[in-house]
């Protein structure tokens, strides 16, 4: 585990750098499972929540002076393991500005949701990301996996993504230099606070109407009233994962609490009381099933961060033993794992 001597020279670099005030944004063993749409994850040694860029910069800086690794997380892609997260983690949901500028840009802080953007812009009458709706992430987290569905996708909306450097410097950097790809960026190392988005004008009655067709279609296919981290797998080129992982018979098949959804193959959801090295082995056999069953080899959508055993000192959960279950009918085999 991190030294208490590093908590500690961490704390008084903020308060050396004038940043007392900043201290309070930040707080210890802090479990990630409360930060991540999929519930799981061990504690963060250190949790920050910046209250602006200004404040941002101070806790980078303590960090970086301090030896310790930052990280942002908006928690929707994400997998955090068991053994939790060691160094700064940095939730950005206060900066959450939203500017209309002229007549069709947009300027959001990175720790905007991406579906009180989409609606900003529907009442702007400004159109280009009904797409994103219904996708629960930041917009800094959303510009790094370049974000979309069969509708859209981030990338050709976006002017500019500016970035904090892990000196602290500001960076501003245009659609072209940061490369987009299918669920990728190209972003150089720092973190995202804001980006500009060009949009088109459209009457408002008309983007709603399209937002809502969107939401109500993923209400229909997607398991949202359980906790996911959305799509696991990108979808390979010219098919889809979860077409692939359906037809691998792998619907319900379930470890303990980690189950794939049987509305959704491509979405693994958390019945109440997974842990991350549950749904870690079950991501594997899914991977392993499609691979052998039709010679296609999956790669992850979500990311996988933290450690995978608790630090020394730490209270240890039980040895877990893997067993792979499929369930028929999974209403009855609720509260059984
Ligand atoms: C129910 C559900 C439905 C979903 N549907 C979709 C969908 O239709 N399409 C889709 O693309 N995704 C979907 N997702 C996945 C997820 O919402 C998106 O990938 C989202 O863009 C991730 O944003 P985030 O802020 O949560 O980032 P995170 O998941 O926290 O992070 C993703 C990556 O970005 C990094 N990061 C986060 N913020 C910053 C920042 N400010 N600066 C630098 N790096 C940063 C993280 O460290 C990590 O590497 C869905 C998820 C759920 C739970």
């Amino acid at each position: 585990m991190m030294s208490k001597e590093r908590v500690q020279r961490f704390l008084k670099e903020l308060r050396d750098g004038g940043a007392s005030g900043c201290v309070n944004d930040v707080k210890q063993h802090e479990p990630m499972s409360r930060y991540t749409t999929m519930k799981v994850g061990g504690e963060a040694d250190l949790l920050a929540v910046p209250q602006d860029v200004e404040a941002l910069r101070r806790i980078v800086l303590a960090a970086h002076r301090a030896g310790l690794s930052v990280i942002v997380l908006g928690g929707s892609n994400i997998i955090v393991r068991d053994g939790g997260i060691a160094g700064v983690v940095v939730k950005l949901i206060r900066l959450n500005h939203i500017r209309v500028v002229g007549s069709n840009r947009i300027v959001a802080e990175a720790g905007v949701l991406l579906p009180r953007l989409a609606r900003a812009a529907a009442r702007a009458g400004l159109s280009g990301l009904e797409f994103a709706i219904g996708i629960p992430g930041t917009v800094g987290g959303s510009i790094v996996m370049n974000a979309g569905t069969r509708e859209g996708e981030l990338a050709p909306r976006i002017e500019s993504v500016t970035l904090m450097r892990p000196d602290g410097e500001l960076l501003t950097l245009d659609r072209e230099s940061l490369r987009f790809r299918y669920r990728h960026a190209d972003l150089p190392q720092g973190c995202v606070v804001s980006a500009e988005f060009v949009l088109q004008p459209a009457p408002t009655a008309q983007i709603e109407a399209t937002m809502k067709r969107m939401l109500d279609a993923r209400t229909a296919t997607q398991p949202l009233h359980s906790p996911s981290a959305g799509c696991v797998f990108k979808n390979p080129p010219g098919d889809s994962a979860g077409r692939l992982i359906e037809a691998a018979g792998l619907k319900g098949c379930r470890i303990g609490d980690a189950q794939v959804s049987e509305r959704h193959a491509n979405f693994i959801i958390n019945r109440g009381h997974a842990q991350a090295d549950e749904i870690l082995a079950l991501i594997r056999h899914v991977g392993r099933q499609v691979e052998r069953r039709f010679g296609v080899t999956l790669e992850l959508e979500v990311k996988i961060v933290g450690r995978a055993t608790k630090p020394k000192g730490a209270p240890r959960s039980p040895k877990r033993r893997f067993e792979v279950r499929s369930d028929p009918a999974p209403a009855q085999a609720m509260g059984s794992s």
